[in-house]
């Protein structure tokens, strides 16, 4: 059954489940002997980082950040305001910060660079989506769960004015559920 308001499922369930499966274990490989801080950005990222969280097989922290940018609801500005910061402190971890999609790259952008202040022995990002064509600032996604193509997704924690995080999938609005 899909909702009303979604024109067309990008990824399935089943496609995330097992794409996450596969991010799952290539982290596992490449953090062997160490152990990880998953820092998920709230609060798109919150349903990839607890389903990728259990698919890890090295000791796993996690933490959460939100992040305000500013601007509509559909654009990006690259100002960004911390709302919550992390309890931990990340000097000296590997830190992985997990990220719900890549658009323009400037929530990002910003974020990383107050991170790498902090003087983490590692800082890499996962991202379960990236926008084609769209990153305006250069990102190094060690992970990337997939690209999806220039249009506004929702679904798997991604919202519209707050609605349809909890869709299983990930699909595009139907341009009429924009409007009222
Ligand atoms: P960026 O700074 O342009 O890369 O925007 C990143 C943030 O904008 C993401 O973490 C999302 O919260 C939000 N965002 C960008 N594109 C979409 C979309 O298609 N659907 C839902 N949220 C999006």
């Amino acid at each position: 059954m899909i909702h009303p308001d979604i024109e067309s499922v990008i990824f399935s369930e089943e496609d995330i489940r097992a794409r996450i499966a596969a991010l799952g274990a290539e982290i596992s490989r490449d953090y062997a002997g160490e152990s990880v801080l998953l820092v998920a950005v709230l609060r798109g990222a919150a349903l990839f980082i607890a389903d990728l969280a259990r698919e890890i097989t090295v000791p796993v922290e996690l933490d959460f950040m939100a992040v305000s940018s500013y601007g509509s609801s559909t654009k990006s500005s690259g100002v960004v305001r911390i709302l919550k910061d992390l309890d931990e402190l990340i000097e000296g971890r590997h830190v992985l910060v997990v990220e719900d999609i890549l658009d323009t790259g400037l929530t990002l952008k910003y974020l990383l660079k107050n991170l790498a202040s902090r003087k983490p022995a590692s800082l890499d990002v996962i991202t379960l989506l990236a926008k084609e064509g769209k990153q305006r600032v250069s990102i190094s996604c060690r992970y990337m769960g997939f690209t999806c193509p220039d249009e506004f997704v929702v679904g798997y924690g991604l919202d519209f004015a707050e609605r349809y995080r909890n869709l299983p999938y990930i699909g595009v609005l139907k341009p009429s559920a924009y409007q009222d």
